[in-house]
């Protein structure tokens, strides 16, 4: 599409404005062309890149419409290989004799193409995995099978039949470690170990005094829902020795809650969760790794800073923190360096996943008062003018003479509220309520537009209150569910366009019928604002204009994307609307440096969500096809129409359940 460059904004600007180089982890910048680029293997990196608008240009002519997940498989690759060198570094940095291996929680994306880049890469990096559960358990061992000596770490809750199945596959020569996050799960061990005569290596998950930091600070802790307690520990290794069970217990764990914004927290935790390690070599337990969980977070709006959606460490800070505590207290007590383990997920998957959907239309509110409106309003019925209404008219003509901002403003609220009264009392036209509302967003516009700093207190917000609503084709419930459910702040831009100045301000609605459905928190350069710099949408070559601004019907695609959702957002998401998976793409860079399609994964049809919830598709197509049969028959439709009735029905059910 061509841009519409202006002299005076760049599309460096449009980059700086979104704040990319803040929160885009070096992944992303923006071409002279003004669209957003992915660099894979970091912006230093020599290879060209891949350009987002090109790709999605890509999909479409492929009959793969928005929204769609970008999943960008070289991302991943990329951020594994910099938590191995980071650890690396920071272990030969200090001497420290014990290994280090990164697990990989599935829980995080346990999309099996994701999971599969990720066992991949992790033959050669010395990665494993996690598993949380028995779903997770039977993945993890279809995952590594053919890999014997790939950890698979289990962890959450577990009975019987889950132990039993990792005692068996431990016999069957695989590397699962399950950690003990309950007393009773010691019983359940000890009785699969009897039973089939084996023995597998296993942790103990510790309920560590040190709280975590941010939103999931208060699962851990003396109170939380994980791991036994100091005096369970020192009874459990004493119920070992005396079962004969001590020779497996061979690894400590700990997991003080994810996105960590804070480093002072794995400061202490560190701390506390080494000298217990210590102290159960100390008791004889045979030892010999340290599983320090997840938590390693990612800088969501770019502020570096010890805030829930950002963090105040680097990955190589984070690394040599852990090596050179461990280290430290460990030579103290003349204890062996453990090796070492974290089971970083959200750090590893979160820049990958880029969600793209296109703006539908927008509601614009009047910037200018409509005269014609307000004109009819005053000369419907001349002997009664709503006094609402001469004060608004008076209000716009005080502010248009540079009267003060403040005051116009809370007259024309008054007047506002006041006329509202009025017409539910039966005492104002239509046309009196409407012009009163035209003239109230014109003011409220003209204000918003001033200099915010010469506004009063209870004005500052008001340019996001008389923002723009852009109706955007995708499912916050579905496809970001951490912004409802914890609002948590994702970057989102246009992909194109950036080298023309945005000249809008509007929040993104999504498609779902809950109001709570948008996202209103954006990360800029400078703030994490309450409405997003946006273009104008222009009409296509059919369009016309809604009115009040919004173009309607046709058109020119518009594409926003809402960037680092690799991490919890598509297990997490729910089917609210029966807005099913959305498609997703996997894009890779080949050995020439030119990028591919490696996998295309169509989302949910209307068939595939009315299933979940125990709809027959067939059944409902054979109902409403003979309900059109009655319909033609007794003439209250033509054939030709039963005929396109048909077709929508079939079409619908075979299609995406989102907007096409
Ligand atoms: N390990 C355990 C036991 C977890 O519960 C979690 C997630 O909460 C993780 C690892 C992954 O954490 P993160 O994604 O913050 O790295």
């Amino acid at each position: 599409m061509a841009t519409h460059p202006r002299e005076d904004w760049t599309p460096e600007d449009g980059s700086h404005l979104y704040g990319l180089e803040h929160w885009g982890g070096g992944y992303f910048d923006v071409s002279a062309e003004g669209t957003v680029v992915a660099r894979p293997r970091g912006i230093g990196a020599n290879h060209p890149g891949i350009d987002l608008l090109e790709v999605v240009r890509g999909l479409e002519a492929r009959d793969i419409t928005t929204p769609v997940v970008l999943r960008f498989d070289d991302i991943i690759a990329h951020r594994m290989r910099h938590l191995r060198e980071a650890f690396d570094a920071a272990r030969s940095e200090a001497g420290y004799t014990g290994g280090y291996r990164g697990v990989y929680p599935i829980k995080v994306n346990q999309q099996r193409h994701v999971c599969e880049v990720i066992r991949d890469l992790g033959r050669e990096l010395d990665f494993g995995l996690e598993a949380g559960s028995k779903p997770e358990l039977l993945a993890g061992l279809g995952l590594t099978e053919g890999l014997p000596s790939m950890p698979l770490v289990c962890n959450g809750f577990k009975d019987a039949e889950f132990v039993e199945t990792v005692v068996l596959a431990a016999k069957m020569g695989r590397n699962v470690l399950p950690v003990v996050e309950q007393p009773h799960e010691l019983d359940l061990l000890a009785t699969a170990a009897a039973a089939h005569d084996s023995l597998p290596s296993f942790g103990i998950r510790a309920k560590l005094a040190a709280g975590g930091a941010g939103r999931w600070a208060g699962s851990v802790g003396f109170r939380g829902k994980f791991g036994l307690s100091v005096a369970q520990i020192l009874h459990a290794v004493e119920l070992l020795r005396g079962r004969d069970l001590l020779e497996g217990l061979k690894m400590l764990h700990c997991h003080i809650g994810s996105q960590i914004y804070d480093i002072r927290a794995f400061k202490t935790a560190i701390s506390e969760l080494t000298h217990l390690y210590v102290e159960m070599v100390r008791l004889g337990a045979p030892m010999g790794i340290l599983d320090l969980g997840g938590g390693l977070g990612v800088d969501y709006d770019g502020s570096a800073s010890a805030t829930d959606s950002s963090i105040n460490y680097t990955l190589e800070q984070y690394a040599s923190e852990i090596v050179y505590r461990v280290q430290s207290i460990c030579d103290d007590a003349d204890v062996p360096h453990p090796d070492l383990i974290t089971e970083s997920g959200r750090a590893l998957v979160a820049h990958s996943g880029v969600l793209v959907f296109q703006a539908l239309g927008s509601r614009v509110f009047p910037e200018e008062p409509d005269e014609a409106l307000v004109e009819r309003a005053l000369t419907t019925d001349v002997d009664d003018v709503p006094q609402p209404l001469l004060d608004l008219v008076g209000a716009w003509g005080s502010l248009l003479e540079g009267g003060d901002p403040a005051e116009v403003y809370q007259d024309a609220e008054h007047a506002l509220a006041e006329v509202a009264g009025l017409f539910n009392l039966g005492y104002a036209r239509i046309e009196a309520r409407a012009a009163c509302e035209e003239l109230y967003w014109a003011i409220a516009h003209r204000i918003a537009r001033m200099d915010v700093e010469g506004l009063p207190d209870d004005l500052r917000d008001l340019p996001e209150r008389v923002g723009d609503l852009y109706f955007c084709n995708f499912s916050l419930f579905q496809s970001l569910i951490d912004a409802w459910a914890i609002d948590q702040v994702f970057p989102v831009m246009p992909i194109h366009r950036l080298g023309e100045r945005p000249l809008r301000r509007g929040t993104l609605v999504d498609i779902t019928c809950d109001s709570d459905g948008k996202l209103d928190h954006f990360p800029l350069a400078t703030e994490v604002a309450r409405s997003l710099p946006v273009h104008d949408l222009k009409v296509g070559s059919h369009g016309h204009g809604s009115g009040n601004g919004g173009p309607a019907g046709d058109i020119e695609p518009y594409y926003l994307a809402v960037f680092l959702t690799g991490a919890y957002q598509e297990t997490l998401g729910d089917l609210h609307n029966l807005f099913g998976d959305t498609h997703a793409v996997h894009v890779r860079l080949d050995d020439d440096g030119e990028w591919e399609f490696a996998e295309v994964i169509e989302g949910d049809t209307v068939r595939d969500v009315l299933g979940y919830v125990q709809y027959d598709a067939g059944v409902l197509r054979r109902t409403l096809r003979k309900e059109i049969e009655r319909a033609v028959k007794q003439d209250h439709i033509t054939l030709d129409e039963g005929v396109s009735m048909r077709r929508f029905l079939d079409d619908g059910i075979a299609g995406y359940t989102y907007l096409e």
